[in-house]
């Protein structure tokens, strides 16, 4: 099998298992519990905090554990609302192609009255600071915008937004679950207020997450409780899961250079090999994007079906995120760089990971050339453009 969906999910480093596993055997412990066993616990909790904060420049009291990215995108949120509301701000910026942990969170916010502006992405699915720049009002309470887009790839500009909100004095919220652990993240120089990032996207384990809040941002509680995490998120701490996070981040951080320049080059291999086969096009920037991230559209192809078979030939992908599938709507982030329903439709996301090699790419691509070629053979849909009774969207 050749898993190609690191998008979606990854697997977990050994570092990160080997990490848990004296939480799970031996100090049990309840943090909150007074004795020494459950202080025990305690510490290490604290201990991966710091190291945690490390990796994005922060300090430890700005960490707060949530149980992933969708949560933390969610407090996240719902604290820049609140503390809009209380100053009279009721309006949101953001983008047409968030995760939809953001733009359901937004949608809700809608219901109660608040405003939001979704900026139009580039066809390449980039915002500039000057778009945010001028959507940013005097009521505006919060700009979220996400670090990395988890279909395409893109890489926004995100120390620039950073600067512009700082200089409006509205909060900076970015979604860095595709960037944490891929990319460089310093909150301090990028300008950051919260931050989401997900254990699970960088070979940690799933069901764990952090929302980093700046100093002097106090967070609005979505799950009430006990006292844990300052009060700001009740539940017993995961401790497991949580020093899986720690090992899982200071090892994705510590090889991060190496990691980039490899998978960039089996991206370009891929992005390449997928460039032959025509009537297809790559989405998203072709320099701003994450390491392992390749989106194409092929012209005359139903997403499903090409998923279908490239199973078969043992290769796991994606038509988008894994949120989408199993809806039929064509994907919201490729409507929002202008592709086409139709196009949309037959979407292909590889999201590459480190332990792949130039045979499996290479054999992704014989895969997918061979079942483009199989399924357009089969369709009604690619006779008509071949015929010209529909005229093709994409060059030859
Ligand atoms: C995966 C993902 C999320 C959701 O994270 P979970 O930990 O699965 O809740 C949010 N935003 C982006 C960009 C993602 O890729």
């Amino acid at each position: 099998m050749i898993y190609a969906d690191n998008a979606a999910t990854t697997k977990m480093s050994r570092a990160a298992i080997n990490a848990m596993l004296p939480y799970m055997e031996q100090y049990y412990g309840n943090p909150s519990s007074l004795y020494a066993f459950g202080q025990q616990a305690r510490e290490a909790l604290e201990n991966a905090r710091s190291r945690i904060a490390a990796c994005l420049h922060a300090d430890p009291r700005e960490i707060t554990f949530t149980s992933g990215g969708s949560e933390a995108d969610n407090q996240a949120i719902m604290t820049a609302a609140a503390l809009g509301a209380r100053r009279g701000k009721r309006h949101i910026v953001s983008t047409a192609f968030e995760h939809h942990a953001v733009l359901h969170t937004l949608e809700k916010l809608k219901k109660q009255g608040y405003e939001v502006t979704l900026l139009d992405v580039h066809s390449t699915g980039l915002v500039t600071p000057e778009q945010v720049t001028e959507a940013i009002r005097e009521d505006t309470c919060l700009v979220t915008i996400m670090y990395a887009n988890n279909e395409i790839g893109t890489i926004q500009p995100v120390a620039e937004i950073g600067a512009v909100c700082r200089e409006k004095g509205v909060l900076f919220h970015t979604d860095a679950v595709q960037a944490a652990g891929h990319l460089p993240i310093d909150v301090k120089a990028q300008n950051i207020d919260l931050l989401s990032l997900s254990a699970h996207k960088f070979h940690g384990p799933k069901g764990i997450g952090v929302l980093y809040a700046k100093r002097g941002v106090a967070l609005e509680t979505i799950i009430s409780g006990g006292a844990q995490e300052r009060g700001k998120r009740a539940g017993t701490e995961n401790i497991p899961a949580v020093m899986g996070m720690a090992a899982a981040l200071e090892e994705a951080c510590a090889n991060m250079d190496e990691h980039r320049a490899r998978l960039t080059g089996l991206r370009e291999r891929l992005i390449h090999g997928l460039e032959q086969i025509p009537y297809g096009e790559l989405n998203g920037d072709r320099e701003r994007r994450l390491p392992g991230n390749v989106n194409f559209c092929f012209e005359g192809i139903e997403g499903e079906s090409l998923l279908l078979l490239l199973d078969e030939r043992g290769i796991c992908a994606s038509s988008g995120s894994a949120c989408t599938s199993g809806s039929l709507d064509p994907s919201h982030v490729l409507l929002a760089i202008g592709r086409p329903h139709e196009v949309a439709h037959g979407s292909l996301r590889l999201s590459l990971g480190e332990e792949m090699t130039e045979a499996d790419v290479d054999e992704i691509i014989q895969a997918v050339t061979d079942v483009v070629t199989r399924l357009r053979n089969m369709s009604p849909f690619w006779r008509d453009l071949v015929n010209g009774k529909r005229p093709h969207v994409f060059a030859e």
